[in-house]
Formats: C-alpha cells, sequence, structure tokens
C-alpha cells in the first residue's frame, strides 16, 4: 500500500534562536508545508491547539518554560496529544532528554541540522503520521460500518419477530378466537421487545363516545378497572386525547403533563410515569380504539418504538374491523333466515290453501273462481320467486352462498335444460333448437345445479323476451385458451344500448312490454355472479328489434365426471311393503295455519291419523304417547326448537328410528344441510308443494 503524506503539511516550529529556526523553515521551504514559528512555550500551545500542525520541532528551552513542560502539555489535551514531536537539542542535553520522554513517539535532531537529517526525519514523521490518520479514519468506517450492520441485523430480528407474532395473531383470528385473546397476542408481542414496556388496548363505542378495556396484560388491573369506559375529549389522558383527536399523542412524563393533570396522581400511584398512544383507525377513517405503550420512567419514543406500535395498532385496526364485519354479516345471515322464514311462512298458507282449492273434487270451483284462484296462486308465485331471488342475491353479496363443485357434462346439462324449457317456448309459440351440441363432449367443473340455473335464466329470457314464431338457439362453441361458450342466440325484442349497461344491476327491468312479461328483474344479475364464482364469464350482444345473443364461457376441464355416487340411507327404518293399516303421523308446529293446512292436505287419506302439538316439549310427549309412524317438525318453534327437539328424541330409544322430516319456512341451506346431517329424513321448505310432499310421506309410510 503506497501511503501519500499530505504534500502540503503543517510543521510548527518552536525555537527561541531565531537563526536556528529560519535554517530549519529554510531548509523546510522546498518541501511546499506550511511552516509556522513560535518562539515561546505559551506560542507555542498556542498555535499547536489551534492550527493542529501535522509535526512540531520543539526547541529544548524557552524564557516561560522549557521543551519537556511543553510536550508534557501536548500530550494531556486531547487534541493535540496525537501530535508528533521532534526534539531538537545540543549533543550534551541529548541525554537528559531521553530520560525526561519515555513516551513514544519523541524523536530528536541534534544540533548542528544537517539539511539531508531533518528532511528525512520529518518526512519519516509525517508519513508515519498520515499512515496512522488513515488507519484511523479506516477503522472509524469499519467501526461504523459494523454499527450499522449489527442494527440491520438486529432490525431483520426483530422484524421477523414483529411478522410473527402479527402472523399468530392473524391465525388466531382465522381459528375464530375472541378478540380480547387476538389482541393479547400483539400486546405481549409488542411488550417482548422492549423492556419494562406495557402495552394497553381500549376499543372504542361510537354510541356513548367511550373507551372500553380490550387488552392490557401487564397494566395493573385496578389501573385498568379505573380508566373503564373513560370519554374521549381534547385533553383527557393520552388515550381519551389520541382517540378524540385521531392523533399519536405522546406524554413523555405523567407527573408535569398537563393531558394528565386529573389521573396523574392515580397513574403515578400504579407507578406509570410515561404513556404514548396511538389511535386505532378503520380503513374509512373511522376510530375503532386505542394502542398505548406505558412506561414506569419518563421516556420518549424513538422513531423505531413509533414504527412498531403503528405497525401493531395497524394489525388491531384490522382485527377490530374484521371482528365487526363478521358480527355484522352473521347479523345479516340471521336477518336473511328470519326473513326468509316470516315471508314464506304466509306464502305457504296462500299457496297451500290455493292448491287445495284446485284440487277439491268434492266442491268444484266455477270457471270464474278457477281464473281468479289461478291469479292468486301466480302472484303468489311471483312472489315465492322474488324472496327467492333476493335471498340468493343476499346470500351471494355476503359471501354466504356455498357451490358446490365438480366435474359435469355440459352436453348432458344444456340437453336437459333445453328439454325442461320446450313447454315454456311451446307455449309462447316460439322454436327452440340445440345447435351442434353432439359433436363433441365438454366437460366443467362447476356447480350444477347453479348452472342449470343460470342456463334456464338466460333459456327463460330468450323466449320471454321474443316475437310470435321467434326462435331460440343455444350452441356450443369453443373458444381459445380452453374456453367453451354455451350461447342463447334469440330473435326477440333485443337491447337498446343505453339499456345494454343495466342488463345485469339488479331489479332494472326496461322490455317494453315488461309491465306483461313475468319477472324480477334479478335472475341475470344472479347468473352474473354465480358463473364468475365458477370461474367463467357471462355476457351478450344485442341489437334492438333484432333479437339477442347471450352467452357464459367456461374453462373446459380435461377431467370426466365420477359416476354417481350411491348413498346409503342410514338410520332408516324397514320400509315395509304392505300396508299397514292406519298410520299416524305427528306434526310439530306453533303456527295453526300451517296445522291447518297439513290437515287438509291429508284430510282425503282416510288411512293416515294426524297429531299435533304446537311446542316441542308437547311434541315429544305426543310422539311418545302414540308411537307414530313418522314425525313432522317444523324448526322454528317456541322455546324448544325443532333441531333440539330432535336430538331430544333421539335420546329415548324407541324413538330413534321413527323418521322426522324437517317441515319449515327456513330456506337457507346451511340449516338443511344441518339438519340433514343430524339424521332428519327429509328437509321440506314452505310452501309445501303438495304432490311432492305427497309423494314424500307415501315413500315413507308405505
Ligand atoms: P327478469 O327477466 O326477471 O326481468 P333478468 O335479470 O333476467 O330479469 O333480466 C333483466 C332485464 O334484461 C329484463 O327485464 C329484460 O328487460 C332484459 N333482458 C334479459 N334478457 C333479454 C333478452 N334475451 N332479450 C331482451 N331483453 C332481455
Amino acid at each position: 500500500m503506497t501511503v501519500v503524506y499530505p504534500m502540503r503539511s503543517k510543521i510548527l516550529i518552536v525555537n527561541e534562536n531565531s537563526e536556528e529556526a529560519d535554517l530549519l523553515r529554510i531548509i523546510l521551504e522546498d518541501e511546499n508545508h506550511i511552516l509556522d514559528i513560535a518562539a515561546s512555550g505559551e506560542c507555542a500551545l498556542d498555535i499547536a491547539g489551534k492550527s493542529m500542525p501535522d509535526l512540531i520541532l520543539l526547541g529544548s528551552t524557552f524564557p516561560d518554560m522549557d521543551g519537556i513542560e511543553v510536550q508534557r502539555r501536548l500530550k494531556k489535551e486531547a487534541s493535540t496529544q496525537g501530535i508528533p514531536v521532534i526534539l531538537l537539542a545540543g549533543k550534551n542535553e541529548m541525554e537528559n532528554i531521553v530520560k525526561s520522554f519515555p513516551a513514544v513517539g519523541v524523536d530528536c535532531l541534534t544540533k548542528p541540522f544537517l539539511g539531508e537529517e531533518v528532511l528525512a526525519r520529518t518526512r519519516s514523521h509525517l508519513h508515519f503520521k498520515s499512515l496512522v490518520n488513515q488507519y484511523a479514519e479506516e477503522s472509524e468506517a469499519l467501526k461504523k460500518r459494523n454499527a450499522e450492520l449489527e442494527k440491520e441485523i438486529a432490525d431483520k430480528n426483530r422484524a421477523v419477530t414483529v411478522a410473527e407474532i402479527q402472523n399468530r395473531a392473524l391465525e388466531a383470528f382465522a381459528q375464530d378466537n375472541s378478540l380480547s385473546d387476538i389482541i393479547d397476542i400483539l400486546t405481549k408481542g409488542l411488550e417482548s421487545q422492549f423492556d419494562g414496556c406495557m402495552c394497553s388496548v381500549l376499543v372504542f363505542n361510537p354510541e356513548s363516545q367511550s373507551l372500553h378495556h380490550c387488552s392490557a396484560p401487564s397494566l395493573p388491573a385496578k389501573f385498568s378497572q379505573a380508566i373503564e369506559g373513560m370519554q374521549i375529549g381534547p385533553s383527557v389522558g393520552s388515550c381519551g386525547t389520541a382517540a378524540y383527536t385521531k392523533k399519536l399523542v405522546v406524554v413523555e412524563d405523567i407527573e408535569t403533563d398537563p393531558l394528565w393533570k386529573r389521573a396523574q396522581k392515580f397513574a403515578l400511584s400504579h407507578n406509570l410515569r410515561a404513556c404514548w398512544s396511538l389511535p386505532i383507525l378503520a380503513a374509512d377513517d373511522r376510530v375503532l380504539g386505542t394502542f398505548a405503550v406505558y412506561y414506569s420512567s419518563p421516556r420518549r419514543p424513538s422513531k423505531e418504538e413509533l414504527d412498531l406500535i403503528g405497525s401493531f395498532a395497524y394489525v388491531a385496526g384490522v382485527t377490530i374491523e374484521s371482528k365487526e364485519l363478521e358480527k355484522s354479516s352473521r347479523a345479516k345471515s340471521d336477518f336473511l333466515a328470519r326473513m326468509s322464514h316470516e315471508l314464506r311462512t304466509p306464502m305457504n298458507s296462500i299457496l297451500g290453501f290455493t292448491q287445495l282449492l284446485e284440487m277439491d273434487v268434492q266442491n268444484p270451483l266455477t270457471s270464474y273462481q278457477k281464473d281468479n284462484l289461478r291469479t292468486i296462486s301466480s302472484a303468489g308465485q311471483h312472489l315465492l320467486e322474488l324472496i327467492n331471488e333476493v335471498l340468493d342475491l343476499s346470500k351471494i353479496e355476503t359471501g354466504h352462498l356455498e357451490l358446490s363443485i365438480e366435474v359435469i357434462n355440459l352436453n348432458e346439462l344444456v340437453d336437459n335444460v333445453v328439454s325442461f324449457s320446450k313447454p315454456l317456448a311451446e307455449n309462447k309459440g316460439v322454436t327452440l333448437k340445440l345447435q351442434n351440441s353432439q359433436s363433441q363432449e365438454y366437460f366443467a367443473e362447476t356447480d350444477s345445479l347453479r348452472l342449470k340455473e343460470v342456463l334456464l335464466n338466460l333459456l327463460s329470457n330468450a323466449i320471454k323476451y321474443n316475437k310470435l314464431n321467434g326462435s331460440v338457439t343455444v350452441s356450443f362453441e369453443e373458444q381459445a385458451e380452453g374456453k367453451i361458450r354455451i350461447g342463447v342466440r334469440d330473435t326477440g325484442h333485443g337491447i337498446s344500448a343505453e339499456n345494454k349497461l343495466k342488463v345485469f344491476k339488479p331489479f332494472e327491468r326496461f322490455d317494453v312490454d315488461s309491465d306483461f312479461i313475468e319477472g324480477t328483474g334479478i335472475g341475470l344479475s344472479i347468473s352474473k355472479r354465480l358463473v364468475e364464482m365458477m370461474n367463467g364469464s357471462i355476457n351478450f350482444e344485442s341489437e334492438l328489434r333484432e333479437g339477442s345473443f347471450f352467452y357464459i364461457d367456461l374453462p373446459i376441464s380435461d377431467k370426466t365426471p365420477t359416476l354417481p355416487h350411491i348413498k346409503e340411507k342410514l338410520n332408516m327404518p324397514n320400509v315395509s311393503t304392505e300396508k299397514r293399516g292406519n298410520c299416524k303421523i305427528v306434526y310439530i308446529e306453533d303456527i295453526l295455519e300451517n296445522i291447518e293446512l297439513v290437515r287438509q292436505i291429508l284430510s282425503h287419506r282416510k288411512d293416515i291419523e294426524l297429531f299435533y302439538a304446537t311446542n316441542a316439549l308437547d311434541g315429544i310427549e305426543l310422539a311418545r304417547a302414540e308411537m307414530p309412524d313418522l314425525i313432522l317438525m317444523d324448526i322454528h318453534l317456541p322455546e324448544i326448537d325443532g333441531l333440539t327437539a330432535f336430538k331430544r328424541l333421539q335420546a329415548i330409544d324407541e324413538m330413534r328410528s321413527i323418521p322426522v322430516v324437517a317441515l319449515t319456512s327456513d330456506a337457507m341451506d346451511t340449516n338443511a344441510k344441518k339438519a340433514l346431517e343430524m339424521g332428519f329424513h327429509s328437509y321440506i321448505t314452505k310452501p309445501i308443494d303438495i304432490p311432492k310432499f305427497m309423494s314424500l310421506i307415501k315413500s315413507i309410510l308405505y
């Protein structure tokens, strides 16, 4: 390594003898150094302290002090102790000087001065000094880099720990742990990162404008109890103020900060001295709560601490908000279940009694009455369809609709849908054709029932909004990227450019004949969502008065459908083919109109005896007394619901083999599934479809 000392080094010549000083100046002048000359000890110390020379040539005696004293004072001062010194001495002074300077870094030049020697010595000292400087600089840089690396490693380690803590909180969320348990993971996690730190999370109640305990694992319990329910305001401690101003509040010392005036003594009595509080905000800037950090001695947060509190407060916010959403979505789904029940119960009576009247052979209706009844029935059916579709749409929107995905044969499904739609087409005088369906078989991974629903909707629209003698063509067309297009082309009314934007919006109906054509305006919006849930897409092209082409594109699957699974019926009573004589049915139902309807439906079956009870407990007693062949069980019963009543029946040995059919207005799929999993024989939703109901009863009883 070549080290070049600074070409223009500063040299201080300290000599009482001006001739000697001049001689040295002359010798050194050619080297282009910056030379300072001092004639006394004080003057030398003054210049050395101010200009920091790279080398001092120091004489041995001065009027104010000798060279040894100058050297001692230079070495005492931190700023000058590193400056190399060459002592200038006569031959006879040398022995004394060497004894007095045990320190390293002191060299001597003896008089008379020889130019070459002076130059050689100064050069080597300056060279050495420059080496030392360079080494010091490098080692300083290394130290700095080392410290930086250590910090980087510590930061990385902390980041990993923090990510682990936050991940644990999210896992706890996924496992449906309570809000406090999840937030505890965060507060304890942050406490583990900073010695002596005590965290607290309070949640905000917007109605009462107050903060409530959520998690404070290390705060004194009495303190937490005392601040429970505190009102927020412009100067209410750290948390009350942070929630009010939506800003970070740093109280370095509770003892002196005016924000803590009211609670200061109480906090100090619990050994709390510093409190920094960050508001927890929702995505829409609502206050959800506060994330606070306490210490038992006055303290100001570092940037790192604030960053970390910010990131924990963020996760706490997401958790609180998600829990809120979960709660409201649960409330929504409860509301849906209730609404479905409330709406279906009266529909059951309307449609059921209408069917009974239509079927009554003993008291036949006049044609006028029949017409009226048909109007009631079709209005009722329409209303029921509307209820079902609104429920479906809400279920999709709240994420409560689950698809049952399996590999299906699209050709078979489309055949089926086309055959099903034929009567409607004939009724409307529209020709319905299926094009190129046999050319190749296509499979897709979808929910077959829901896909059928979508295609039936497209076909019924194509037929409904068609002209007399119009046509509807269903086709298959392979697309790029492994997709298959199922298209429905009609020669109907078409859709204007302005209405095209409304097609997939719920409740939009814009056909000129909409008032006369049955429909709810929801079918296509449900279809779009369903198809998208099946990884497909739905679209259309349309020309006013010419017709429309609605199509869905689905990914083709290279898997083939498995054979239909044959389900064994478990816990089923042996079904005797012999007629049993009189059969008994116990119906547990709290709504009298529903009981009356079932009574009337069964009234023409003289071989069936119907017993009923209007609550579960009476129903169970009745069933025990009568030992019926079948129990019909409403689910929404007062006090004990149908599912609990079923469990109680199952606990009675002799009752276990009696089939129980759920008969309910609750149309939510999850409840149906739950009932079947529990062991109900089957699940019928009201309004009762009388022919289907009767065939189920027959299949169980005979
Ligand atoms: P609905 O048919 O019950 O009214 P949809 O959501 O299925 O509800 O359709 C929404 C609206 O789109 C319809 O009311 C109708 O105005 C229009 N539409 C749908 N399909 C067609 C079609 N094939 N031809 C013309 N208009 C259509």
